[in-house]
């Protein structure tokens, strides 16, 4: 609506009432502008003000435990998935590894607020002939897998590392390691016994998706989550991969395009197939088209993988920025992406300690 098409009414001819009739005009006309205005706010979208469940987290052992519960507190986050990092952090860094006893302690400590997966950023998994063919470390991971989910205090897998671009130096940073392999199958095959989903980190490269489609394709009854907007894929990428795939999720972890990291930046780098979700607050149109076409398919995530970045600043800025983008769909699409669907693609409804299947 704007202002210079509304009808301004006249009234009387005299010089008096002339006067009144231009007052009375340029009142109407700052009253419809004000509405315009205000109007035009509106349908820019709301900011989302409810509560967020932050689906992928992580944690080592540098992290302080009150001051992630204070950021999560603060910025209305009920609660986080929240996944080992095994691997040290950044050369030089004092960022301690983490491991699934950390977690698991966590989640103890917060009922209902923090839910472990089996962590899956592990050093035995660097070097991808072991995806093929798995040595005595691999056995046990997955060995150890099935005893974790037996005790009903994990809630899936992950974050496991298939194709990783490196933001630092060390022999775990730049990972490319096969998803349809005999190890991903193994996986799979334990996510389905226990009735859990996995999130996967992989970079789009064309003939990954087309083996993670025969992954899906042959695991139908395992949800596979794939993290950062469906691998930072393209729109095309994405929406044929939802339709085609009834058990494919994504999150919408760390593609917030602020600050100096986070993927949603292009960091730490873009390949030909990769995309940005947003830009500016505004979400790219052909991905808001997906989002709506897909209403049950996406979860949000901050993604904080390292302790320096927990903290209240870069925290906050990743969930303002979710809020503003979640004021661009319609409201129950916004609730699902930032509630519901982890609630129900987790099953966080389920008691800790009792087994699904
Ligand atoms: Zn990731």
């Amino acid at each position: 609506m704007e202002a210079a098409s509304m009808p301004i009414i006249w009234y009387g001819t005299s010089q008096c009432s002339q006067y009144e009739s231009r007052m009375r005009r340029v009142a109407y006309i700052l009253l419809f502008t004000w509405m315009a205005w205000g109007t035009s706010c509106a349908f820019a979208g709301e900011r989302y003000t409810g509560t967020i469940i932050d689906a992928h987290g992580h944690l080592g052992a540098s992290f302080r435990e009150e001051t992630i519960v204070s950021v999560m507190d603060t910025n209305n986050v009920s609660k986080q998935i929240i996944m080992a990092r095994y691997y040290p952090g950044p050369t030089g860094s004092a960022d301690q590894p983490g491991n699934d006893e950390l977690v698991l302690e966590m989640a103890q400590k917060y009922p209902g607020h923090f839910f472990p997966l089996v962590g899956m950023q592990r050093e035995e998994l660097t070097g991808s002939y072991k995806w093929s063919k798995s040595d005595e470390a691999v056995e046990m991971i997955l060995r150890q897998t099935e005893e974790k989910l037996a005790t009903g205090h994990f809630w899936g897998i992950g974050e496991v590392i298939v194709k990783h671009y490196a933001y630092s130096r060390g022999r775990h940073a730049e990972q490319d390691n096969p998803v349809y392999s005999p190890f991903m199958q193994r996986l799979s095959r334990i996510a389905a016994r226990f009735d859990v989903p996995i999130v996967l980190h992989m970079e789009a490269a064309p003939r990954l998706v087309e083996d993670f489609a025969r992954l899906l394709q042959e695991n139908r009854d395992v949800r596979y989550i794939w993290a950062h907007n469906c691998g930072r894929s393209h729109a095309p990428v994405i929406r044929a991969m939802l339709i085609t795939h009834a058990n494919l999720f994504c999150d919408l972890a760390g593609m917030t395009n602020t600050g100096e990291t986070g993927y949603g930046t292009g960091w730490p780098r873009m390949e030909a197939f990769n995309s940005l979700m947003e830009i500016d607050g505004k979400f790219l149109p052909e991905m808001r088209e997906i989002y709506e076409s897909f209403p049950d398919r996406f979860m949000l995530g901050m993604d904080v993988a390292h302790a320096p970045g927990m903290n209240l600043r870069n925290y906050s800025r990743r969930v303002e920025r979710f809020r503003e983008l979640l004021g661009q769909l319609s409201g129950a699409t916004a609730k699902n992406f930032a509630e519901l669907n982890a609630l129900r693609i987790f099953k966080l409804e389920r008691k800790a300690g009792a087994v699904s299947k």
